[in-house]
C-alpha cells in the first residue's frame, strides 16, 4: 500500500495519518496472489511448509480456502502441492518434497533469493559468513542452509552486537563477509558492521536490506516524528513490523503494536491523542490497515 494522499481527516477530532509506505510488499502480494491461485486451480490439496508470512490473519484467510499450513514435510502427503514460504526454506527440503512425490511451488521472495545467493558468493570467496539476523528466523535458516552447501563453509547468524564476541568465538574472524537478514533494523546493520570491522583483517559487505523494509522503516521514522501516538498493526511474530514499533517508540512517540483494531479499544492513549499516525508491517493485508483507520475514525 504505497500512498499518494496519506492524509485522512476523521470526521470527529481526531486526524489520522498514515505511512506513505505501509502494508503488503511485492514479495508478500505474490506470495498471497499465488497461494490462492494455486489453491482455486489445482485439483491436488495445497499445504504451505511454515507460515506463508507473519501474519495469522492471512493465515486464517488461506485455512479458510482449505489451504493448510503445517510445520513438517511429514504432514505433506504424496500427490499434493506444497508452497514455499517468502522466507525460504533449505534446499534440502525442497528436494525431499520432490522425491516424496509433492509438486514444489516456490514463493520465496526475490529479495531473499538475493540474500542467499549473496551468502552462497561469500562462502565461495572464502569468507566466514555472519548473517545479521536471528538465528531461529526461517529467512536466517534458509540462508544458512543454502551457503551451507559450500564445502568448508563457516556461516554464523548474529543479530546484535553484544553477541559478536561469543558467537565468534572459535570460528576464523580474518575475512568476514556480511549480509543482512532482509527485514534488519538498518541502524542495527550499521553498527554490527562496525563493530565486525573491528575483529575482521578483511570485512565485505553486502547490505542485503530490502527495499521495502527500507522504505516502511524510514516512512514509520518520518510520520512518528510528526504525530502524538503511533498504531503499528501487524504479526507479532512479525520482525519488520516489530521493528517499526521499535523505530517508533526510539522516536519518543509512544507506540502500540495491534495484530487487529479490537487491541484499541482499551487503549487510554489513544482516546488521548488527537493526531494519530498509523502504519503496517510488510505482511499485514490491506483491509486489516482499513479496519483499525475505521475504529479510530469512529472514535
Ligand atoms: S519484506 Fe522484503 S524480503 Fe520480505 S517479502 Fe517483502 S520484499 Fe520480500
Amino acid at each position: 500500500m504505497d500512498h499518494t494522499t496519506p492524509v485522512i481527516d476523521a470526521p470527529k477530532r481526531k486526524t489520522i495519518l498514515l505511512a506513505e509506505h505501509s502494508g503488503f510488499c511485492h514479495g508478500v502480494q505474490k506470495a498471497v496472489d499465488k497461494t490462492l491461485a494455486a489453491g482455486e486451480s489445482s485439483e491436488k490439496p495445497v499445504y504451505v511448509l511454515g507460515q506463508l508470512i507473519h501474519n495469522q490473519q492471512v493465515i486464517d484467510h488461506l485455512d479458510a480456502k482449505s489451504i493448510r499450513t503445517v510445520n513438517s514435510l511429514d504432514e505433506v502427503p504424496e500427490g499434493s502441492v506444497c508452497v514455499i514460504r517468502t522466507h525460504g526454506a533449505p534446499p534440502q527440503i525442497v528436494a525431499e518434497a520432490e522425491a516424496k512425490g509433492v509438486e514444489v511451488s516456490d514463493a520465496t521472495c526475490p529479495d531473499v533469493r538475493l540474500v542467499q545467493n549473496k551468502a552462497i558468493q561469500l562462502a565461495e570467496e572464502g569468507y566466514t559468513v555472519v548473517i545479521v539476523g536471528k538465528d531461529e528466523h526461517p529467512e536466517v535458516i534458509g540462508i544458512k542452509a543454502h551457503s551451507d552447501l559450500v564445502g568448508g563453509a563457516t556461516i554464523v547468524a548474529i543479530n546484535k552486537v553484544n553477541e559478536i564476541q561469543e558467537k565468534l568465538k572459535d570460528i576464523p574472524k580474518r575475512r568476514i563477509g556480511v549480509v543482512s537478514q532482509t527485514t534488519q533494523m538498518e541502524e542495527n546493520f550499521f553498527e554490527m558492521v562496525k563493530a565486525l570491522s573491528k575483529v575482521a583483517k578483511e570485512l565485505k559487505v553486502f547490505n542485503t536490506i530490502c527495499p521495502a523494509t527500507y522504505f516502511r522503516q524510514n516512512s514509520a521514522l518520518d510520520l512518528a516524528g510528526k504525530v502524538e501516538f503511533m498504531v503499528v498493526v501487524g504479526g507479532k511474530n512479525s520482525s519488520n513490523t516489530t521493528h517499526l514499533a521499535e523505530i517508533c517508540r526510539g522516536e519518543g512517540t509512544p507506540t502500540i503494536h495491534i495484530e487487529t483494531y479490537k487491541e484499541l479499544e482499551d487503549c487510554e492513549a489513544l482516546q488521548n491523542a488527537n493526531i494519530i499516525g498509523v502504519t503496517a508491517g510488510a505482511s499485514t493485508p490491506d483491509w486489516l490497515i482499513q479496519e483499525v483507520v475505521d475504529y479510530i475514525q469512529s472514535l
